[in-house]
């Protein structure tokens, strides 16, 4: 089963469900974890994997202009949605490789020949491994934005690693919103965890998931996590749910034992008895 715990903001405990979740389900089998949130990746900490044994750059498409070949028509600027090219006209244009998306357009349009392939690293994607918990981690290199590529690498690398049939499952830990990178962790998801909390940037943003989650055709579980910090959101959180016939598979209380003993390694048992609920709704619900 692929699973994909994911929420939409920051903070509300996702990679700490995401963790526990790995660990219950280790005890029974060999299991994928992917960490694709990209720009903050804690997995492998969580997890107490400290060396990796594989590190692969994520790389993309960047365009080399060959000057000598380069007829200045500027046909490769006008194609630039991201407007990565400038220059005069009648000139070789400069590439600024920050906006680059590494689409290849500008090289499809040019007449002359004159773009040839360079690779720009975007980060890197790392395989760690610890008794039966393979993690693949994806990690955008520092000041780079383009999250999505490394996001959606990580991703296609873990799925490619799932269908070995090696792994019981795979449990991906996404960014928090629903930006692109996000969307390409619940694209290749079976069934949906959302780990959300009572406030209003809580309610705000599981609304944004669960739209996201509706269009892309998933089956998502609601988890509310620090359930007993505000008795007003967690009602309209419960009414949410119910208007939109989404299950909300736990609700777990604001907890310092809870909260001490998910960052302590190894941890303790505090989380599981909400976990083994998490994973009998996983699996008694169909994708
Ligand atoms: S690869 Fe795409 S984004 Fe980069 S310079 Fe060419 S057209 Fe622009
Ligand atoms: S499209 Fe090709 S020939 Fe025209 S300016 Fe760009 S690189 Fe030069």
């Amino acid at each position: 089963m692929k699973i994909a715990v994911t929420g939409g903001k920051g903070g509300v405990g996702k990679s700490t469900i995401a963790s526990a979740l790995i660990r219950h389900y280790s005890e029974a089998g060999r299991i994928l974890a992917a960490d694709l949130d990209v720009d903050n990746p804690c997995l492998s900490s969580m997890l107490n994997m400290n060396r990796p044994y594989k590190v692969e750059d994520a790389e993309t498409f960047k365009p080399s202009i060959v000057a000598a070949k380069c007829i200045g028509c500027h046909k490769c600027v006008d194609a630039c949605e991201e407007h990565a090219l400038y220059g005069l006209e009648g000139s070789a244009p400069t590439l600024y490789d920050q906006l680059c998306s590494g689409c290849g357009a500008c090289k499809l349009v040019c007449p002359a020949n004159a773009i040839e392939d360079d690779r720009k690293v975007l980060g890197q994607i790392s395989w760690y491994n610890r008794g039966n918990i393979t993690l693949i981690e994806g990690r955008i290199t520092p000041g780079e934005a383009r999250s999505p590529i490394v996001a959606r690498q990580t991703a296609l690398a873990a799925d490619k690693e799932y269908s070995t049939g090696v792994y019981k499952h795979l449990i991906i830990d996404t960014m928090p919103g629903v930006a692109n990178p996000v969307a390409q962790a619940l694209l290749i998801a079976e069934k949906i965890v959302a780990v959300t909390e009572p406030t209003l940037l809580g309610i705000h943003d599981i609304m944004l998931t669960l739209e996201l989650s509706d269009y892309l055709g998933k089956t998502v579980g609601i988890v509310i996590n620090k359930a007993d910090i505000s008795r007003e959101h967690l009602i309209k959180l419960r009414k949410i749910c119910a208007e939109k016939d989404v299950k909300i598979i736990v609700e777990i209380p604001y907890s310092r034992d809870i909260l001490f003993t998910s960052v302590s390694q190894p941890p303790g048992d505090e989380l599981k008895v909400y976990v083994r609920r998490i994973a009998s709704w996983l699996k008694n619900t169909k994708p």
